[in-house]
């Protein structure tokens, strides 16, 4: 592919940054939106086509499945599900030892792992994202590597904030050892295939763990939080993007921040609905990439966790795992864990498991066929999905794509001209009129 076809492509790129562990004349760089994107360092050289096919959207040579089905389907007893992927065991539970569960998102089953892994000496790093310790940069988060079980817990909980992995896949190609990393179904994917193109990831990243990611976000998502709680643009110094509320149920989180405000450090805690871009299905600062993702349940990780959105786990407040077990180690691993006390773990049927990410995998999948036929009748370029570009949706389902793809874009365009202008209110005012068209979209389908 010539640099300037690649430089076209790239806005449905999920900027993983796993390309960069295969061709050093691309790095990744942070846009005005606050998204990441890749970066070709000498234009007069051309970009390694070999390397752009570790890129979800460029990737034409396989797909999750078949990937799947290479990695999983030798191991004794395992079951296959369109939707889910290749599985051993679906549960959904929480951790019952130590303070796991307090300091996690959900069930704390992602930081107890690493730590079981770690314990049993199965690795020496774990992969994954944490507070940002460069005083001088502006990003709150970042990849980076723990090498204890303290370093590991102060990881925990979840960032809805971009990041990429190219200084961690430098480290994994320089420092031998046994890793373990934790991503969305993208990043898993992209070193899945790095796996398979170079031998050295394979051998060092021994387990990878994937997470349900709704979507991503840019790093103005935070930061429109903060300036909605009185934290102007750039003063903002850490948020917890899900902290529970007593009395509450689980998905009906607060955010706290800390943050300058009159040169003074306060800490602000603010229910979660009370922002303007607080709806998840409406997609505020959503990547385009995470509109062009088939791969809902994160089919090639040894193990996918969510949040087990139930009617039954939402009352209880601290959190609990959806857990989808690919990897013979780490179910046992759960396995035992369960006998000791140690989690509590209840066994699901794959209806349960497909209704804890009802809307989301609507959306994601379901939907997707919708969002490539609007390219394919423009004649424009759309990436290779495991769905056809049709459309077979109501008129209904149809606009309420229209209006997310909308607010997508517009969200990132209002916010930079609100930054630009130093005035919120040209954020808020046009989010204010998309959100009553969406709802009227909605009030009149009801009414039907
Ligand atoms: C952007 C994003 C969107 C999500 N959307 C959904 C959703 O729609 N539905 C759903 O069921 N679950 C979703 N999750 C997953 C959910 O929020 C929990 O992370 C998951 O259930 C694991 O919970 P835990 O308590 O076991 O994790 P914890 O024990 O709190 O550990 C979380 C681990 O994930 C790592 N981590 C944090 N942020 C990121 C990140 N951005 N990328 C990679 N690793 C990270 C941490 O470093 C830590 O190791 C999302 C997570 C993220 C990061």
């Amino acid at each position: 592919m010539d640099n300037k076809t690649f430089n076209q492509l790239k806005k449905y790129s999920d900027a993983n940054g796993v390309v960069t562990a295969l061709d050093d004349n691309i790095t990744m760089k942070l846009n005005a939106y606050g998204l990441y994107e890749e970066s070709i360092i000498d234009e007069t050289k051309t970009i390694n086509d070999k390397a752009l096919q570790v890129m979800s959207h460029l990737n034409t040579h396989t797909n999750e499945t078949k990937i799947g089905e290479t990695l999983f389907s030798h191991i004794k007893q395992i079951k296959f599900n369109e939707q889910l992927g290749y599985y051993q065991n679906l549960y959904a539970g929480y951790v019952l030892e130590d303070n796991y569960r307090e300091i996690a998102t959900a069930g704390g089953i992602a930081t107890w792992l690493f730590s079981e892994l770690f314990k049993r000496d199965l690795i020496d790093g774990v992969i994954h994202v944490k507070q940002n310790k460069d005083k001088d940069s502006h990003l709150l988060f970042k990849y980076d590597i723990s090498y204890s079980v303290d370093e590991i817990k102060k990881g925990a909980k979840s960032k809805y904030y971009p990041v990429e992995m190219s200084e961690v896949l430098k480290v994994v190609k320089d420092k031998p050892g046994r890793y373990a990393l934790i991503g969305g179904p993208s990043f898993i994917m992209s070193c899945r295939l790095l796996a398979e193109t170079k031998p050295i990831f394979k051998e060092r990243i021994k387990f990878m763990i994937g997470l349900i990611t709704g979507h991503q976000k840019s790093s103005r998502f935070a930061e429109s939080l903060a300036w909605q709680a009185g934290i102007a643009p750039g003063q903002l110094s850490y948020i917890d993007f899900r902290k529970p509320i007593i009395g509450k149920p689980a998905s009906d989180y607060a955010v706290e921040l800390k943050g300058y405000v009159d040169h003074q450090l306060k800490t602000i805690i603010k229910p979660m609905k009370s922002f303007i871009d607080q709806d998840w299905g409406e997609g505020y600062f959503k990547t385009l990439a995470s509109d062009f993702l088939d791969d809902v349940f994160n089919e090639t990780a040894d193990v996918t966790l969510g949040d087990a959105w139930l009617d039954n786990y939402n009352d209880d407040i601290d959190g609990t795992n959806v857990v989808i077990t690919r990897n013979e180690i780490i179910d046992q691993i759960l396995k035992e864990g369960h006998k000791q006390q140690q989690l509590k773990l209840d066994v699901l049927t794959e209806q349960e498991v497909m209704d804890t990410q009802t809307s989301h995998y609507r959306h994601t999948h379901d939907e997707l066929k919708y969002r490539l036929y609007k390219l394919k009748i423009k004649n424009q370029w759309y990436p290779k999905k495991r769905v056809e570009a049709i459309n077979d949706l109501s008129e209904f389902r149809q606009k309420v794509q229209d209006l997310r793809a909308l607010i997508r874009k517009e969200s990132h365009i209002y916010y930079l001209k609100a930054l630009k202008e130093k005035d919120l209110n040209i954020y808020l005012n046009k989010m204010q009129s998309l959100q009553k068209m969406y709802k009227k979209l909605y009030k009149e389908k009801n009414n039907m």
